[in-house]
């Protein structure tokens, strides 16, 4: 069944006195590319004056409408029992204007012979001046996939009054929205099936690929009529909506959290400007093995999503590495080496491979700032501060180019332990541990931060990690040293302003990020990535996140 996708603003009216302000909302969210409105009258429903505002909403609304009064049970406000409904949508019929669709949630439709009486009347209602409304009805679920779900969806489509069917429930993981895939594909009347909360986002901006009638969105950030709901801006801008068909490749960063990450915004970025039929959505995934493996082989197992790649972050890059040997794919040396993974790739037929992005991309940004060739860096002394997993990439990459390596962390027997697996490959470079708290002796070439100090939301935003791992004065830069950040949130990290205010040279962790994520666009499209749009991007993402708040 093919079909059209709208985008749908979805707008609560609490009084009368709001249908002015709700009419320019309105106005200004079909400017933005919504291209039907809701008009949510959950609270409007019960004032005295209710029938006039409305009457107002519905003759002036500048896209179609839908019309709505949500009962708590299904997530809304609306206080009337199924005689107050009934009245409700009596009066919706004797308006001279009539709505484009009215939502009845299906159990009052159901339960109620007075709700259905009234519904069957504003069908029977001679069509001028406005096209016929038709009954949308509809079921929600705030806790989960609810138990009746096919059973719900069986009997609206037999039900002759019935015009359009929507389900919507709260996601307890990404998989739900594979369900919801599976409804659209298969329904036999114009159907939206979304899920709610964070793991549903996927099914909201997926569903022109499975032809869902409807995504709901917000006109402004605080506005969401429901848990998850993202702004049109973000649906149109960020994950090309209106691009979005039945071939498109699906992309994501999967994770926990991935709420944050800047990932969507430069891919998204880059397929717009090369051109790919391709989208690239969050995907979280709660920490642990058996939940990153289940969700990721049910994506790749559903080949109608065309499921083609990640990038995959913390907590899962060991996951992925596991997983990737545990289906007899491809694993590139990089990840065999640092024990980690940060890249997936899907084929057509499900055959999968992983790579590490990380460490190329570290050892490429800190060669492109110095200016000088990767042969350039043997036998520079590199210290790196952190002993996680970017510790870890980093380190094998600047060993591999035959730089020395020298571990700083916080926790010393991290550090010891980390440059003991790290010596045993026997990469060109050496890797020892560094002298405790003596990250100032003022002997390294290079500097590079692997903490998560300096990070926006981080556990020290407003430190620099020379500070707190040194015991040995302030910090021994100047002009001879390069100072490199992997923290890339913010982009001048206070690591990084030191170090140029110091005359040393400064790369940000934005340089690594955009080449990790280059590499990935390259290994999934094949094409060399637009680094500049990717850059751009991800400044504008620092801009973008700050208005979404
Ligand atoms: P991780 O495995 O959790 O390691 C965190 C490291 O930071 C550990 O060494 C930890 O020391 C240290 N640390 C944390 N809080 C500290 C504090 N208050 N004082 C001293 N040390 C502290 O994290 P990861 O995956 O390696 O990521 C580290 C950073 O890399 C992230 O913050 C992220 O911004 C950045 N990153 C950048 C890119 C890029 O492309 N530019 C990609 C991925 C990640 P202990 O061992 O003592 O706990």
């Amino acid at each position: 069944m093919e079909g059209v996708s709208f985008i749908c603003a979805s707008i609560f009216i609490d009084a009368p006195t709001g249908a002015t302000g709700a009419l320019e909302r309105a106005a200004a969210a079909v400017s933005h590319g919504a291209r039907l409105i809701e008009w949510r009258i959950d609270d409007l429903a019960g004032d005295a004056d209710a029938a006039k505002a409305l009457s107002l909403l519905i003759s002036r609304s500048p896209a179609p409408c839908i019309v709505t009064a949500r009962s708590a049970v299904e997530g809304g406000r609306f206080q009337g029992d199924d005689a107050a409904l009934a009245n409700l949508v009596r009066s919706i019929a004797g308006l001279e204007h009539h709505p484009r669709y009215l939502d009845i949630e299906a159990n009052r439709f159901r339960s109620s012979p007075a709700v259905r009486d009234a519904a069957a009347a504003l069908k029977r209602r001679p069509a001028q001046p406005d096209a016929p409304t038709s009954v949308l009805l509809s079921v929600h679920d705030l806790l989960g996939r609810p138990r009746d779900l096919i059973q719900q969806i069986e009997w609206m489509t037999a039900e002759p009054l019935c015009d359009v069917i929507k389900v919507a429930w709260t996601a307890r993981s990404l998989r739900d929205n594979l369900e919801a895939f599976e409804l659209l594909r298969t329904r036999r009347k114009p159907m939206i099936a979304l899920c709610m909360g964070p793991f549903g986002e996927m099914s909201r901006i997926l569903a022109p690929k499975f032809g869902g009638l409807v995504t709901f969105a917000s006109d402004a950030p605080g506005n969401e009529t429901a848990p998850g709901q993202m702004t049109i801006e973000r649906l149109r801008g960020l994950y090309r909506f209106d691009a979005i068909g039945a071939r498109t490749r699906v992309f994501g960063v999967a994770g926990w959290p991935v709420a944050h990450s800047r990932s969507p915004h430069v891919h998204n970025a880059a397929f717009a400007a090369t051109g790919e039929d391709a989208v690239y959505v969050p995907m979280p995934i709660a920490p642990g093995y058996e939940p990153f493996k289940a969700t990721i082989a049910s994506l790749i197992d559903e080949p109608r999503l065309d499921f083609r790649g990640a990038s995959v972050t913390i907590p899962h890059k060991e996951h992925l590495l596991r997983f990737v040997k545990e289906r007899g794919g491809r694993v590139d040396d990089a990840s065999r080496r640092i024990g980690a993974a940060n890249t997936l790739i899907v084929g057509p037929a499900g055959a999968v491979g992983c790579a590490n992005t990380d460490a190329p991309a570290a050892v490429d940004a800190l060669c492109a700032g110095m200016n000088f060739d990767r042969k350039e860096l043997a036998n520079r002394k590199v210290a790196i501060l952190g002993a996680g997993g970017v510790a870890r990439a980093v380190a094998v990459g600047c060993a591999e180019a035959s730089a020395n390596v020298i571990i700083f962390n916080r926790t010393q027997e991290r550090a010891r332990s980390l440059a003991a697996e790290l010596s045993a490959l026997e990469l060109p470079g050496k890797v020892v541990p560094g002298k405790p708290g003596r990250v100032n002796c003022g002997c390294f070439d290079i500097i590079i931060n692997c903490t998560s100090i300096g990070m926006e939301g981080g556990p020290a935003p407003h430190d620099s990690p020379l500070d707190l791992l040194a015991e040995d004065g302030p910090a021994a830069i100047d002009e001879r040293v390069t100072v490199m950040d992997t923290v890339y949130t913010p982009r001048h990290t206070p690591l990084i302003k030191e170090a140029a205010a110091r005359g040393a040279k400064a790369i940000p962790g934005t340089d690594m990020f955009i080449r990790q994520a280059a590499l990935q666009f390259h290994l999934w499209t094949q094409r060399a990535a637009p680094l500049d749009v990717m850059r751009s991007a991800l400044d504008a993402a620092s801009v973008f996140r700050w208005n979404e708040r």
